[in-house]
């Protein structure tokens, strides 16, 4: 008896089937057009493994100064917790005041302060 060839074999093909198979993503550096300034910048490899390994399924939107930007934005006005209500700055239609309001001001409709808009609508209804 004694260790037949066989069984070297065998080993040898279980080892080359188990061995780890890492999921490699062709990753390299991508261009992506910013949507706020329409620059191109670097979606670099380094930063799409990063984003892999936070499980973020979308890619960024915006250059590195906009979202610096964006960020400084939110930082002042909203330092707001989750769950807080958003607010804009809008200028009130009627007496020109500045005012925030909780929903985004659009064009198509006059913004009113608190006080012009409990003015406007008679209490009660
Ligand atoms: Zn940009
Ligand atoms: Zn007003």
């Amino acid at each position: 008896m004694g260790g037949s060839p066989l069984t070297k074999v065998a080993l040898y093909s279980v080892l080359t089937v188990i061995a780890p198979e890492a999921p490699t993503i062709a990753v390299e550096d991508k261009m992506i057009t910013c949507k706020d300034c329409g620059n191109q910048f670097v979606f670099s490899a380094r930063e799409q493994q990063f984003f892999a390994e936070k499980g973020f399924q979308n890619q960024p939107q915006r250059c590195r100064e906009c979202r610096q930007a964006r960020r400084a934005q939110n930082g002042e006005h909203a330092p707001a917790p989750s769950g807080a209500r958003p607010s804009f700055e809008a200028v009130c239609a009627s007496c020109g005041v500045n005012t925030t309001v909780p929903f985004r001001p659009r064009g198509d409709r006059p913004v009113y302060c608190r006080a012009c808009y409990t003015a406007q609508v008679p209490a009660g209804v």
